[in-house]
């Protein structure tokens, strides 16, 4: 019984209670979740900070002190009941804070005592506080820095912060480590680990929990990194060489009348650069004799639906059908709409087919389909049920992946005797290396260039103190008869004071902004759905100038007349989320602008946010920098919650040296051995199947 697989109750330290806290919060049951529960930091706990030398600076991390107890206090009564503890050095005082365990803190304080005080500093009204911090006599914790200064730092959430802190999660895998030394069996040919220089997945697990010098941290940092890369790469390359090999394309020989005619007398436009460039590419797919499957990526604007079409001409003049598949009932019917209307009567043959399509149309649809009568079907997920049957499908267009994964594209491939080529669109930016790692199974196409004559939206940057000016603005805007959003944060963790802020807001505008002269509408997600449908329309048909709403106006709305976009609290949003709702504005003739408004105090990482949101506006600048910004754990948040590749330790827009070695070697090993049948190969079977990539991936989910 291989001792990685016991339960995490059974550990020291652990029992029920917490084995099911674990679970729920981290999804940890076994011992061996609780090993691969990396640190996400490490800090040097040699170094010791006086109080006097902290500030503003120092509040994004954790930190320790060194101070004696001067006194203790409780405040409030009953679940408000807080308890204090003051210390000094020599240099100023703090005061530590606790909300929970209050009994069991208020025992091992002596007053006078001198202690080592580890958490993340908080200033108010310039004092510093640390809330729950972990605290040592000082010998101890002295006498345990001489083994090593780096300690890891564990994340953990809100819930787990009374005994499964970082320090809790620390203890426990101290406390089993015992138990699995010398039974960490490595999947690693010994062979490879020469070849990419890896130390032995035993040492590399025990040194990423207690790192015995900088340099061994680091290879073990390597050699889990690259067994994560490693593991999806096995996964994709596979997927990629059954499709390439496997999977008989149709050939698309001849660029025909349908194509001709289309580009030479009814484009309304000529096609930018990155338009023709991607249907070159996907008219290279289809001749090559192998199955497509093409992401294109694009900002919105960019103009996809146009090469979507142009794609699905060239299936039609060689004689296969085509459809398209949008996520929306709305945005189906905007397709068809368009399309219509572009292809005028050329004589080409489109119908629309979504759940509201009457029983009696449908009918006669389905029939038509069937019977080859159709050339090109749009469509929702309708599309996918059974009934509907093609001819001879021949090309599948998919718009913007909503909810579309892997398995929904299988299903696609039942409708006709050989799979269809199929392309799917998206306006989210994926990073390329992302890309490459996630999606590795689909070849990437990116539209980069707008048409041209759009003008860029100009963003500013302003600090809460220039309200007045902002309002100023807002006023010659409207006068104008220009449209404003005002957006603010909404997070589940701050809901309360996130509503208030908005509240607070809210009746500010009206105050500045008074009727009749102004009309203001607000929208969140407290309102009643009539409620928030009511204000929408109202913005919509010109009746409201101000749109005050959380970030729920994010997706689908499109008002051409709105020229403003008012971000409140920029610092606090993600940089794709600032993007996305830039996006918002800039739909119309009118110069359009962002006004990204923040606090002064602002934390490096927020700075740089907003001066790149100042900087640029294309969404894959900001995506790239958005993934280096942010580390490999919340890549996970934004992949539907870690459902798709649990990267617990690389981050594939830093780690994209090992990211390649990792794929070389993913490549060699397959092209030997295709279906790791050599006895050599057989344990990496089981790093394969960590990373299988058999999962739905929600393309809208990333960000
Ligand atoms: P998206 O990529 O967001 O789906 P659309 O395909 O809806 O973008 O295109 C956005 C708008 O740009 C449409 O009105 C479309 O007609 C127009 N458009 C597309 N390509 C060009 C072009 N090359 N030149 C000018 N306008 C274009
Ligand atoms: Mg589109």
């Amino acid at each position: 019984m291989n001792p990685l697989n016991n339960d995490i109750k059974f550990v020291s330290g652990v029992g029920e209670v917490r084995a099911k806290l674990l679970a729920r919060e981290l999804g940890i049951s076994t011992v061996r979740d609780m090993l691969y529960h990396f640190p996400f930091r490490y800090i040097d706990r040699t170094k010791i900070y006086k109080i006097g030398e902290l500030n503003d600076a120092n509040t994004t991390g954790y930190i320790q002190i060194r101070a004696r107890v001067t006194g203790k206090n409780f405040f409030g009564e009953g679940r408000r009941r807080r308890f204090s503890i003051y210390v000094a050095d020599e240099t100023g005082k703090a005061e530590l804070v606790w909300f929970q365990g209050i009994k069991w803190v208020e025992n091992r304080f002596e007053l006078g005592r001198e202690y080592v005080i580890f958490g993340r500093p908080t200033f108010f009204r310039s004092e510093l506080s640390m809330v729950h911090p972990e605290v040592e006599p000082v010998e101890k914790a002295l006498s345990r820095q001489q083994q090593c200064g780096l300690q890891g730092i564990y994340s953990t959430t809100e819930q787990l912060s009374t005994g499964l802190g970082t320090k809790g999660m620390y203890n426990i895998i101290c406390n089993l480590w015992s138990s699995v030394k010398g039974h960490i069996v490595d999947y690693m040919p010994q062979y490879l680990r020469v070849k990419y220089g890896l130390i032995s997945l035993e040492e590399a697990l025990y040194n990423i929990h207690f790192p015995q010098s900088a340099a061994l941290l680091k290879q073990a940092q390597y050699r889990l990194k690259f067994d994560e890369l490693f593991g999806i790469q096995l996964n994709i390359q596979t997927l990629r060489s059954a499709r390439v090999s496997a999977q008989a394309g149709f050939v698309f020989a001849k660029v025909g009348e349908s194509f001709n005619t289309f580009y030479n007398t009814r484009l309304p436009f000529p096609l930018t650069g990155a338009q023709k460039r991607v249907i070159k590419e996907i008219r290279q797919d289809t001749v090559s004799g192998c199955q497509m499957n093409r992401l294109l990526q694009g900002d919105v604007g960019s103009g996809k639906t146009v090469v979507a079409l142009i794609s699905m001409l060239l299936a039609v003049d060689n004689g296969y059908q085509a459809c398209m598949m949008a996520p929306t009932e709305i945005l189906a019917r905007q397709h068809f709409a368009t399309i219509v209307k572009m292809l005028g009567d050329m004589g080409v043959k489109v119908a629309v087919l979504t759940g509201t399509t009457k029983v009696r149309e449908r009918r006669v649809i389905l029939e038509a389909l069937k019977e080859g009568q159709i050339d090109i079907l749009v469509g929702t997920h309708a599309l996918l049920e059974d009934r509907v049957q093609f001819s001879n499908l021949g090309f599948v267009v998919i718009d913007e992946q909503h909810r579309f994964g892997v398995e929904q594209r299988a299903r696609l491939w039942t409708k006709n005797n050989n799979p269809p080529h199929i392309l799917v669109m998206t306006a989210t930016p994926i990073p390329r290396t992302l890309a490459m790692t996630v999606y590795g199974d689909l070849d990437v196409s990116i539209i980069d260039e707008l048409p041209p004559g759009r003008r860029p939206i100009k963003t500013v940057h302003y600090y809460d103190s220039a309200r007045l000016r902002l309002f100023g603005f807002m006023r010659e805007q409207i006068a104008q008869g220009r449209q404003i959003y005002i957006v603010y944060p909404l997070i589940k963790e701050s809901e309360k004071a996130d509503y208030a802020n908005l509240e607070e807001g809210f009746a500010a505008i009206v105050q500045d902004f008074p009727l009749p002269k102004y009309r203001v509408s607000a929208c969140h997600g407290k309102m009643k759905a009539e409620d928030k449908e009511e204000s929408m329309r109202q913005f919509k048909a010109g009746e409201a100038d101000i749109l005050v709403a959380t970030s729920v106006i994010e997706v689908g709305v499109d008002v051409p007349n709105a020229t403003v976009m008012v971000i409140e609290s920029a610092e606090r949003f993600g940089l794709a989320q600032l993007h996305q709702l830039r996006g918002r504005v800039g739909r119309g003739a009118n110069q359009s602008f962002c006004i990204l408004m923040s606090d002064e105090k602002l934390s490096k990482e927020s700075r740089t946010r907003l001066e790149a949101m100042c900087e640029t506006t294309d969404g894959f600048r900001l995506a790239e920098l958005d993934l280096k910004l942010r580390g490999a754990g919340d890549i996970n948040g934004t992949l539907q919650s870690g459902e798709a590749f649990n990267f617990k330790i690389a981050n594939p827009a830093l780690d994209n040296q090992i990211l390649h070695l990792a794929q070389q070697a993913a490549i060699a090993i397959l092209t030997a051995d295709p279906t790791l049948a050599e006895q050599q190969h057989y344990s990496l079977r089981e790093l394969k199947s960590r990373y299988s990539t058999e999962r739905d991936i929600d393309f809208s989910k990333i960000s």
